[in-house]
């Protein structure tokens, strides 16, 4: 990790031309847990700008998770900000706050927690329930959700269930399932932490090429090799914004990734 880059994330990230679809302005996060207090987040600042892959990185118990919940809208913060798309978490209601979710963002945990009596293409359809991008009829349903499994390299087993696949092909379902709403930000808790080094690869290879359609990756993750690839890695040490690796031009990206939408759209 290069010294330029320790001072560059510390004052966080992205430079002012871009456009950040994420922000956190000094997060705060503390638990209290009867008489215990613990600071999990002490003052994060950062951009994630439109269309990149980034990476959070840091020990255990340092506060990635609790980062990523306050980024995705499914924790609140104990003082400071997050900013998706323009908007400010603490200015919405928890109803708009679940819709801003719904429509911006998809979802990846560890355990891939796909529904284990349905089938692959069953599993995507429930993410599509209570969507409001996704097609309403059960018809353009199943075609759209046909489609997603196709994008994860899956059209094969649409009707198989959870326990017919690999871990690694669970995996790329679940990831089908968070694209079921079309979010423009893809949020992953540790996706690989729970594959073989096969499996893993499999994954990877759906994740770059879903980036390629346009959309942003951020990833919280303890494996070093996937964040060597990101474009943006940040460090997370203490619950406070130890490092940040590795930027690449980030307006460039965020060109790239307009431009590879408007082929995606078209
Ligand atoms: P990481 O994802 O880096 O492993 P976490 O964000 O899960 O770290 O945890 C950061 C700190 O906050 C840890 O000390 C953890 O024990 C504590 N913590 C996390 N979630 C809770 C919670 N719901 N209640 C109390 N303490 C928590």
């Amino acid at each position: 990790m290069s010294n330029t880059n320790k001072k560059a994330g510390k004052t966080a990230a992205a430079n002012k031309t871009e456009k950040p679809i994420m922000q956190t302005k000094d997060l705060v996060k503390t638990y209290s847990t009867g008489k215990l207090e613990t600071k999990a987040l002490q003052g994060i600042t950062l951009d994630i700008p439109a269309g990149s892959f980034s990476c959070i990185i840091g020990p255990s118990g340092h506060g990635k998770s609790t980062l990523m919940h306050l980024i995705g809208g499914l924790d609140r913060a104990t003082s400071g900000d997050v900013i998706i798309d323009g908007a400010k978490i603490s200015d919405l209601t928890d109803n708009e706050l679940s819709e801003l979710r719904a429509s911006k963002i998809g979802f990846v945990f560890q355990f891939f927690n796909l529904l284990k009596n349905l089938t692959a293409v069953e599993n995507i359809e429930t993410a599509m329930m209570f969507s409001v991008n996704a097609p309403k009829s059960a018809k353009e349903q199943r075609v759209k959700a046909l489609e997603l499994l196709e994008l994860v390299g899956l059209a094969d087993k649409a009707d198989a269930k959870p326990n017919e696949l690999s871990g690694g092909q669970q995996q790329r379902v679940s990831i089908a399932r968070a694209l079921a709403n079309d979010p423009e930000i893809l949020l992953m808790d540790e996706p690989t932490g729970n594959l073989d080094s096969r499996s893993e690869e499999e994954v990877l290879e759906q994740l770059f090429r879903i980036h390629k359609t346009g959309k942003t990756i951020v990833i919280v993750t303890h494996n070093n090799e996937l964040a060597a690839q990101a474009e943006i890695v940040y460090e997370i040490k203490d619950g406070k914004l130890h490092d940040l690796v590795k930027k690449v031009n980030a307006k460039k990206t965020q060109k790239k990734a307009s431009k590879r939408k408007k082929v995606a759209d078209e």
